[in-house]
């Protein structure tokens, strides 16, 4: 179907509605979502509804703006034979969408439009954190605005942007129950932004929004059911079950970092006492290498460690320890078929060392069957923000078909 390669392409379908017409839009909307584009004979087929039902439905869909009719290419053999099918496909022009994440040191943000073609990308350091929930928004303000102009558009335009921050975040009510990145706890950050910016944001937990970005276009794209295991400045983790993301009961599961390790253990930024974030984490590195005298960033200690100096060394190799126990206690939990170890080009490269993941090949229960494999995913610093967008086109979808349904009824 010639789609460029960095197109957001396949979504969670996420059909929960009382409305059977509802259901059928979300769901023939969709099918026209993954397949780029196709004709309506076809929808029926894989959305196994009636061909009558796809008509009406597709009918709504182009008066709304959201799909249009393509011509079919000049060469298939459909042309050839003389009766050509009109293909539906999204409306790229429907909407503009934005997806950024917040991390300690920057924001990372992109722009695309509403099939998730990319339209621009922007970065905005930040000097420091944690920060109040009106400089976040300040700087997520900024950012928008600069991504916006990059494109040549103005931030009114946006429909939605999905946000992804470190912590602990209820995704189904855009709130901070804490997160590193801000200085208060229990923040409303989603009604904060919401009252300063003309769009609805859609936040979730960073280590979801990779997930999700796994999912669709990473390594997750084949498997129904993974973990991924994010490692940045902490250590986070995303859940897919049957497709969908497993956020637990108060939107906080799946907090792989604050997991205990160590009973009484070392301080963590979340305010608990021997969390996995507390031995393995950047901070957490530095924290007990000042402790003995070293001065300055994590390269630093590392290239120091390579040097074979003592110390430095042990530093890293207990966070190798931790992590790899971590791991194993997660993988004797659920077992996956597939754990995706995700990040950027990172400083904390060497938790995906040979002798970790042999560590923790070693440590899994044993059985008479193979061990699960276990994935490294090197990307750039925009994969987070994409995983965002990807979630913000589907939100948006979801309300607009919602309210077509409202405005119908
Ligand atoms: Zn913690």
């Amino acid at each position: 179907m010639g789609m460029p390669k960095d197109r957001i392409t396949h979504f969670e379908t996420s059909v929960q509605s009382q409305d059977p017409r509802e259901g059928n839009r979300q769901q023939i909307f969709e099918a026209i979502r993954q397949a780029g584009r196709i004709a309506r004979i076809d929808i029926a087929k894989i959305a196994q509804v009636s061909p009558a039902t796809v008509t009406a439905v597709a009918t709504e869909l182009l008066t709304a703006g959201l799909i249009e009719e393509v011509e079919p290419d000049g060469d298939t053999e459909q042309v050839r034979r003389g009766r050509p099918r009109v293909s539906l496909k999204i409306r790229g022009d429907a909407h503009l969408i934005a997806g950024m994440k917040i991390a300690d040191r920057h924001i990372t943000a992109i722009l695309v439009d509403f099939e998730g073609t990319t339209l621009a990308d922007h970065t905005l350091p930040i000097v420091s954190a944690p920060l109040p929930a009106a400089e976040i928004t300040a700087l997520v303000r900024q950012t928008l605005t600069a991504l916006c102009a990059k494109a040549g558009r103005a931030l009114e335009e946006l429909a939605g942007v999905g946000l992804g921050m470190a912590g602990l975040v209820d995704a189904t009510r855009n709130f901070v129950y804490w997160s590193p990145s801000l200085d208060q706890r229990n923040v409303e950050i989603g009604a904060a932004l919401e009252a300063d910016m003309p769009f609805p944001f859609f936040l979730d937990n960073d280590a979801n929004l990779v997930a999700k970005a796994e999912q669709l276009f990473g390594k997750g794209r084949d498997a129904s059911d993974f973990i991924v295991i994010t490692i940045e400045q902490g250590v986070g983790m995303g859940i897919v079950i049957d497709n969908r993301i497993y956020r637990g009961g108060r939107g906080c599961g799946a907090e792989f970092g604050h997991t205990k390790v160590q009973l009484d253990g070392a301080m963590c930024r979340c305010g608990q006492r021997g969390c996995l974030e507390a031995y393995v984490g950047d901070y957490a590195l530095l924290r007990e290498a000042a402790v003995h005298g070293h001065k300055g960033d994590l390269a630093a200690l590392y290239a120091r460690a390579k040097d074979g100096d003592k110390l430095a060394k042990s530093i890293f190799d207990r966070a190798g320890r931790m992590f790899a126990m971590g791991l194993v206690n997660v993988i004797n939990f659920f077992d996956p078929g597939l754990v995706i170890l995700s990040g950027e080009q990172m400083a904390l490269d060497f938790l995906y060392e040979k002798e970790v993941l042999e560590k923790v090949q070693a440590s899994v229960v044993q059985v008479d069957a193979p061990l699960p494999e276990i994935q490294v995913h090197k990307w750039g610093d925009l994969m987070w923000a994409k995983g965002a967008a990807a979630y913000a086109i589907e939100a948006v979808s979801t309300q607009t078909i919602r309210k077509m349904a409202r405005n119908a009824a």
